[in-house]
């Protein structure tokens, strides 16, 4: 890819609305436009506190949004490209980590019919069919596809969630799990996922709380700053964008992640690269590594939402 596809960044032209509230008053918020690189797009990146532009807050709802956005096709072309196999050795904590969003799901629907759009390599598909759901796949990242269908035997289509053919009023339950903080028209996902659930089906979303106690205190430096992050929703400005689509939050609550001992240290890297280097050294060697640790640091929310009938 030529890198300096990467730098610098078009404005969309609805820029200046809020994507959660419509509203059109802004502050400035962080300043953590910078260079790219194509480390910085994948989706275990380290590359925290930068982004393909600054980051205002609404004044209305206190979402947050680059500005100015990225053309949206520009953002798909990266996905396309995005490639990482650092996620699939950690397989039993991403099951472990579908596995807290099912009950969740499973309180209000289900099993039926799953879709995961933004699935990567379909690790909640796995889970959901050892549950009983029957589920179908959208990933818009070619390997990633390649690899849930070839490895996993899922039904996986590479494409985005708006061109992807899925036939409509057929999901009794859609995930999005860490996508809705990376589209630049979050209202129009909900809008195409709206056409697609069955009557009383309902819409998981997973995504970093930006509204936290940490996300506010680490400012810029929050791991959630990243260049393919476009939105940092709170759960007020989350909640005004599911209104303003026609869905009715059913629970709003804090969802940590569940990884390996190992990787999340690996993950301080992003801080500090010898800090990160020592502690993985340290794990292996008293023998935690590989065990699953799944710390709440209240920065990750699971919302379940669901269409809200005509007459309410
Ligand atoms: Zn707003």
């Amino acid at each position: 890819m030529d890198p300096s596809a990467l730098s610098g960044a078009e404005a969309a032209p609805d820029a200046r609305i809020c994507c959660a509230c419509g509203g059109k008053r802004f502050t400035e918020s962080y300043r953590v436009a910078g260079e790219v690189g194509e480390a910085g797009l994948i989706p275990t990146t380290v590359a925290y506190g930068t982004a393909l532009a600054d980051i205002v807050r609404c004044v209305g709802c206190g979402h947050r949004q680059l500005d100015p956005m990225p053309a949206a096709d520009r953002l798909a072309a990266l996905y396309e490209i995005a490639e990482s196999a650092d996620y699939v050795d950690q397989r039993a904590g991403q099951i472990a980590t579908a596995d807290r969003v099912l009950d969740r799901i499973e309180q209000f629907s289900g099993p039926g019919r799953i879709g995961d759009l933004g699935c990567w390599v379909g690790f909640l598909l796995i889970a959901a069919e050892a549950r009983g759901w029957s589920g179908q796949g959208v990933e818009p990242s070619q390997w990633a596809a390649d690899y849930g269908r070839r490895e996993h035997g899922l039904d996986v289509q590479c494409a985005d969630l708006f061109n992807a053919e899925l036939v409509p009023g057929s999901f009794d339950a859609i995930v999005l799990g860490d996508v809705i903080e990376h589209l630049v028209d979050p209202g129009a996902a909900l809008d195409r996922i709206a056409t697609l659930l069955a009557p009383g089906g309902v819409l998981a979303l997973a995504l970093p709380d930006a509204g936290s106690r940490l996300a506010r205190l680490m400012g810029r430096r929050w791991w959630a700053v990243i260049p393919t992050h476009v939105q940092y929703f709170s759960r007020d400005s989350v909640s005004a964008l599911l209104r303003a689509h026609r869905f009715g939050p059913l629970l709003i609550e804090t969802q940590p992640k569940v990884f390996s001992v190992g990787y999340y240290l690996g993950r301080i890297g992003g801080y500090s690269e010898r800090l990160g280097r020592i502690g993985v050294r340290v794990a292996a060697r008293i023998g935690v590594a590989e065990r699953l640790w799944a710390p709440d640091f209240g920065d990750r929310m699971l919302v379940i939402a669901r269409l809200c009938e005509p007459e309410d």
